[in-house]
């Protein structure tokens, strides 16, 4: 049977309930089990995919298609597995859900009612993501007290009572304050939050204390005896530098053990940690330190953390340095301070690697366009993620081609030279204004060129092979094989994620391709035509392109092969 462990959080959001949720998923793996997790967002907005990233963080896309929350994304980095779009439940999903049913008239004349359909129906998402686990771990999202998460502890409540406390464990992550005042350690703001979490019939079995400095036994014990617990399962997690100590830091606490104990399990296999901590040192303390700028359109933004606008981004440059046993430094420039001024272009000389990421809209283009200009002709790795291998070719285009007027059709609808257009299966969707979840979204196999540099990538890192496996999985799943297009068996191929609506105009390859782009990897749809999936200049070194979003699929000790190239060839 199936366990479950239930994750809140108190006291204030962002105290790191991703990051625990996913280190104790990798514990549990670490002990032989199979683990998941499932993320409750309790907003009324049916998915991500319509939240600005720069108010709450960036849209997460899974293989399957959604945009989702990024702590799927932690989730995925931690558990080095693929999380489909049914592990993130929202109220809007929720809500949405049971007044369909109303209206196909599948309660039968009941009447319809806050308490039991909605637990119900949050209980039944939970059951169909569960599969054949042994552990799913539930990150109810927000904080305890808010009015939002009332129906999901509800439900969490209910899920006990139908499979029986002995299969069912909740974890409160909080944090204990050290006010600058009194440079002391407070645990009010917890037992507030162990009160209110009670109000649900939720007593927590583990307490998982997030602080600046690990807890002392004063405090441990006053938290074990307001909250009843042991003091054993009050569990100190300190600030650290990287997420990845994390796991390590909870099992110095035994955490695996004590939650296996709880269930009246035992570990199947010893946990292994050595090439987590070997990794985690190169994070640490790395033997060389490569500059990266990520030139973007970073307005409006405020406070707001640019961090995690591009989390997996950052993610991705971690992970392969990480294997590389290098620090990247990273440094974002915003786009439109090339446009007006030339010049301080020439502050690109100062790194060892560009990237252009995703993006959408006039704003920053044409700065954007010199700074991949400038990593051209000057040789500089040059890494271009989505919207970046649009306006690569864009800048090819105009600079090597001849085409000056060349441009995409998002921006400049009546350019002569429409080198980046619309999808095909997009007019309509634009047409209408249904902007909601209709891009294209998801894993897309992608046929690689033999010889191409991009194919060595895949195949050094063992990708290739991995996605061989993922491939024949998708052949299977009838709901999800349209991804992989026309397929030739003796052709490499391999799976990204994707999130656009426009792509390289099928019009122009040729005249790109004469001129030196080489086309390394394209989608063939059901009617035989090519969407072009990447681009390399291989007289460039490393100057490469993908329409899809790599930043997806990178994991600790299994990074992106574009990553890991494109920090590879910064090193050099
Ligand atoms: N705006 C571009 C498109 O829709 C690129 C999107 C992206 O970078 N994710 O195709």
């Amino acid at each position: 049977m199936t366990k479950y462990i239930i994750v809140a959080g108190g006291v204030m959001s962002g105290v790191g309930k991703g990051v625990t949720t996913a280190s104790i998923g990798k514990i549990l793996q670490e002990h032989g089990y199979r683990a998941t997790a499932i993320k409750i967002d309790p907003y009324l907005n049916y998915d991500a995919g319509t939240l600005r990233p720069t108010e709450h963080g960036e849209v997460w896309v899974t293989d399957d298609g959604g945009e989702i929350d990024q702590d799927l994304g932690t989730y995925e980095r931690f558990l080095n597995a693929d999380i489909p779009k049914k592990n993130n439940i929202t109220t809007g999903q929720i809500y949405k859900t049971v007044i369909d049913k109303e209206r196909q008239g599948e309660y039968l004349g009941q009447t319809v009612q806050f308490i039991p359909h909605i637990p119900d129906e949050i209980k039944k998402r939970i059951k169909e993501a569960s599969n054949s686990y042994d552990f799913v771990l539930v990150e109810v999202g927000g904080t305890i007290g808010d009015y939002e998460n009332i129906p999901f502890l509800f439900a969490m409540k209910s899920l006990e009572r139908d499979i029986g406390k002995q299969n069912l464990s909740y974890v409160l992550v909080t944090y204990l304050p050290i006010p600058s005042h009194i440079e002391e350690m407070k645990t009010k703001p917890t037992q507030q939050a162990i009160r209110l979490l009670s109000e649900s019939g939720i007593f927590p079995d583990f307490i998982i204390c997030r602080a600046k400095k690990p807890l002392d036994v004063v405090r441990k014990q006053k938290i074990e005896t307001y909250a009843n617990i042991i003091s054993d399962h009050v569990i100190s997690e300190p600030d650290i530098e990287t997420v990845y100590q994390i796991p390590l830091d909870l099992e110095k606490e035994k955490l695996g053990e004590k939650l296996l104990k709880e269930f009246g399990m035992k570990s199947k296999k010893q946990p292994y940690w050595g090439d987590w901590k070997k990794l985690v040192d190169n994070i640490l303390n790395p033997a060389k330190t490569v500059k990266v700028a990520i030139v973007g359109k970073y307005i409006d933004i405020g406070d707001y953390n640019l961090a995690d606008s591009y989390i997996s981004i950052n993610q991705s440059l971690l992970h392969a340095g990480a294997s590389l046993n290098t620090g990247v430094e990273i440094n974002w420039l915003d786009s439109k301070s090339f446009e007006n001024n030339k010049k301080s272009l020439n502050e690109l000389k100062n790194y060892d690697g560009i990237i252009v990421p995703g993006g959408f809209g006039a704003s920053g283009v044409e700065g954007k366009i010199s700074a991949i200009n400038f990593a051209r002709t000057s040789k500089i790795p040059y890494l271009g993620l989505c919207y970046g291998l649009q306006l690569a070719v864009i800048e090819f285009a105009r600079n090597v081609c001849g085409l000056k007027d060349a441009h995409t059709t998002e921006i400049n609808p009546k350019t002569s030279a429409p080198v980046i257009d619309v999808q095909p299966a997009q007019k309509e969707i634009l047409e209408k204004s249904m902007f909601g979840g209709t891009m294209r979204l998801g894993a897309y196999a992608a046929v690689l060129k033999e010889k191409s540099q991009i194919l060595k990538l895949y195949e050094e890192t063992g990708r290739l092979k991995e996605d061989e496996k993922r491939i024949s999985e998708l052949q299977k799943d009838r709901s999800q094989a349209f991804r992989l297009g026309i397929i030739d068996k003796n052709k490499k191929i391999v799976l990204e994620r994707h999130r656009h609506r426009y792509e390289v105009n099928p019009k122009y390859a040729d005249l790109l391709e004469k001129n030196g782009i080489v086309f390394s990897g394209h989608y063939e749809r059901l009617d035989r035509t090519k969407l072009m999936e990447y681009i390399e200049l291989p007289k460039n070194g490393y100057f490469i392109g993908t329409q899809s979003h790599p930043e997806f699929k990178s994991r600790l000790g299994n990074p992106s092969p574009l990553f890991w190239g494109f920090v590879n060839a910064c090193r050099k």
